[in-house]
């Protein structure tokens, strides 16, 4: 029996956001908007996602003993979400400093903090939740070597049992090792991450979707969703290949759309679909997610999804 439908092990930050007139150069000091603090990081936003719309879900992660943990924590205790295995202390929480001009356009620096810290100890250590959880969803604001041992933890199984079906959404950019792409099940990649992953790959230069997904299934995962912002997504495994098409909303804000998208489909996953079932409900999600402003608070309940 397994207790959790989706366990995602990964990053929580606090997102500092400051409204700015335009950027501070090299020495300058510029004013900007009173402060907003908001809970963020991919991890927790895919379990926020998955327990707002009714998964039973659980995250692995690291906090730092201070204000800004307790702000996260308490985002996904209010989801709903399970936080037993949110490790606490070793660095301060991780933070996202943003600063956001009149364009809408943004400019982050990344302190990961405690997240730097999630190690593969503590992978091991969790290894009962790893049991208990029928997919495990990974991205890579942690370290890759984490990423790997939690894919090896799946992998290998308890007890004779089969290990959770492995969920990756390579965000930010990064070199996979192949033991690693081998497992995903499927590799979730928006059009820069594809084109990352691609390198000097010819399709990498491609304008189509479909090729990038093919010349990914070559890489080793079993199944590839490329997501494709206002356009929907596509779903590529054992040679067939279906584009599931957006759903025409206003959109607000596409803050966290990716997140709360493959926090929907790892969940749907969990709870049997198939995956090309599993995207359709996930755009669904998407599109719910960008008519509302911010990340978290912008993630739909399944009541929400239904009433598209
Ligand atoms: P982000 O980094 O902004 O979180 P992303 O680049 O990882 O997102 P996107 O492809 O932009 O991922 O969005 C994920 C999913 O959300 C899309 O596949 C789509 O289903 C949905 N989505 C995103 N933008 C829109 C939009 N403007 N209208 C409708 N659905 C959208």
């Amino acid at each position: 029996m397994h207790d959790y439908d989706l366990l995602v092990v990964g990053s929580a930050n606090a997102d500092l956001v400051i409204g700015v007139e335009r950027r501070p150069g090299p020495g300058e000091t510029v004013l900007g908007s009173d402060l907003a603090v908001h809970p963020g990081g991919k991890g927790a936003n895919q379990a926020v996602a998955a327990a707002r719309l009714g998964a039973r879900t659980a995250l692995l992660a690291r906090v730092g003993d201070d204000d800004h943990g307790r702000l996260l924590l308490d985002s996904l205790r209010t989801a709903g979400a399970d936080t037993s295995g949110v490790l606490t202390g070793g660095a301060p929480t991780g933070v996202a400093l943003i600063t956001v001009d009149p364009s809408g356009d943004n400019s982050i620096v990344v302190s990961p903090g405690a997240n730097a810290r999630l190690a593969p100890e503590d992978v091991r250590a969790a290894a009962p939740l790893l049991a208990s959880a029928r997919v495990v969803s990974l991205q890579l604001e942690i370290p890759l070597e984490t990423v790997a041992e939690v894919v090896r933890a799946a992998a290998a199984g308890t007890d004779g049992r089969p290990g959770p079906r492995v969920v990756l959404n390579p965000s930010p950019a990064a070199p996979l090792p192949g033991e690693v792409l081998a497992r995903c099940d499927p590799l979730v990649v928006n059009e820069h991450e594809a084109r990352f992953l691609l390198g000097d790959d010819p399709a990498g230069g491609s304008t189509e979707p479909e090729e990038w997904a093919a010349a990914l299934l070559t890489r080793g995962p079993r199944s590839v969703v490329v997501t494709l912002g206002e356009r929907g997504a596509l779903v590529a495994d054992d040679g067939r290949t279906v584009r599931v098409p957006s759903l025409p909303v206003g959109a607000v804000d596409t803050t966290g759309a990716g997140d709360a998208f493959t926090g929907a489909l790892a969940w749907r996953l969990g709870v049997g679909d198939d995956l090309e079932t599993a995207v359709r409900f996930a755009v669904r999600v998407g599109a719910a997610a960008v008519t509302r402003a911010g990340a978290q608070q912008s993630f739909p309940t399944a009541e929400d999804v239904a009433r598209l």
